[in-house]
């Protein structure tokens, strides 16, 4: 047996993976290694390709004992750092024989685990501010405001906006969680936009008229269907149209657009733009890329006020990628943001 058929064998495996023999050298490795180590590692000692002490202890231990050793490798590519578990196992085969080491990139993994983490971490901090609040009020009016009925008013009052900011906080994870896991399922209903624009528009004229906010709606006069989920997207239009009236109700009004349908490169095919502008206080280019975060937001205290659960634009994105189509923000401060949202026609 050739070294030749010990790396077409080891190529087989969608790993960086390279055989250390028993004379300490690399006897054979697969392409995928390269990208850990450089091009020619073959027929090195690998003390000098490897240089990690614990990956060596383990090669070592591995040799010693032909028991499996496990152990982590660092690497840093462009600047960037990637966690890879190193397994170390024995294999004495007519082939050859030696230590195998594999090397399994842990990064996307342990970032899911992050955002996993950071998640639980962001929505238990937005439960506990009304939940504590809540307690609070009820201990007051158990004890020192038991008898005073203009302070239970008012009390009941802070209770029942705090109670409805965590039905609406549980409402959006619900609705993300629902989105996300119809996020490969391509919708197969047809939507007319510009009926749903009207409709949109009427249902929130009453937050509208509250905000002193004139909602416009400029749309030709044609019917324009899409491929479409139609409470997703009319939860798309209700979240912007909402967010122009909270946001930027400075500019008294909002403008709710719907372009002719036409050939869009961003799609590759055509498309046709709907927008909702807001002539109110506009958005920092700094925090435009990160808005479609979850629990993002410009100026947290604003928007809790405002009943915000900041996460109405990351639906928003979900929801237009499940559509396969584009969202576009840009905004000028002091004058007012638009946001686009590209949807494919065909
Ligand atoms: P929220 O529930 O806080 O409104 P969103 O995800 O809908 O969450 O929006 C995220 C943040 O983006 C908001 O907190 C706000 O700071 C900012 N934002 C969204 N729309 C506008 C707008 N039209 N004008 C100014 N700021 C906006």
């Amino acid at each position: 047996m050739t070294d030749a058929s010990i790396t077409a064998l080891l190529s087989a495996i969608p790993l960086p993976a390279l055989l250390v023999g028993r004379g300490e050298r690399i006897i054979a490795a697969n392409p995928p290694t390269s990208a850990l180590f450089g091009p020619s590692v073959t027929g090195r000692h690998f003390i000098t390709v490897i240089r990690q002490p614990n990956v060596l202890d383990a090669v070592e231990h591995c040799l010693a004992d032909r028991q499996v050793h496990k152990t982590q490798y660092l690497a840093t590519r462009r600047g960037q750092d990637s966690t890879y578990e190193v397994t170390c196992s024995y294999v004495d085969t007519p082939l050859g024989q030696g230590v195998v080491v594999v090397f399994q990139d842990l990064t996307m993994l342990t970032k899911a685990e992050q955002m996993r983490r950071d998640f639980v971490a962001n929505v238990s901090h937005e439960l506990r501010t009304p939940l504590t609040a809540l307690i609070g009020f009820i201990e007051t009016l158990r004890g020192p405001a038991k008898d005073d009925a203009g302070a239970r008013e008012r009390f009941l009052e802070i209770m029942a906006r705090e109670a409805e900011r965590m039905e609406r906080l549980v409402k959006d994870l619900l609705s993300l969680s629902h989105v996300e896991g119809e996020a490969r399922m391509r919708p197969t209903e047809r939507v007319e936009l510009s009926g749903l624009m009207q409709s949109v528009s009427s249902a929130l004229a009453p937050l509208a008229r509250d905000a002193d906010v004139a909602i416009e709606i400029e749309a030709g006069p044609e019917e324009v269907h899409v491929q479409g989920d139609p409470d997703q997207l009319r939860q798309v239009l209700t979240n912007l149209v909402e967010n122009a009236i909270k946001y930027g109700r400075t500019g008294k009004r909002v403008t709710l657009r719907l372009g002719q349908p036409e050939e869009m490169p961003e799609l590759q095919g055509r498309g046709v733009a709907l927008s909702v502008t807001d002539y109110g206080a506009g958005i920092d280019e700094i925090h435009i890329p990160r808005l479609t975060e979850r629990f993002y937001r410009v100026d947290s205290h604003r928007s809790r006020e405002m009943g915000g659960t900041g996460l109405g634009l990351a639906i928003v994105k979900h929801i237009v990628t499940r559509h396969r189509g584009r969202m576009r923000i840009s905004s000028t401060l002091g004058e007012g943001t638009t946001i686009r949202i590209l949807l494919p026609l065909d």
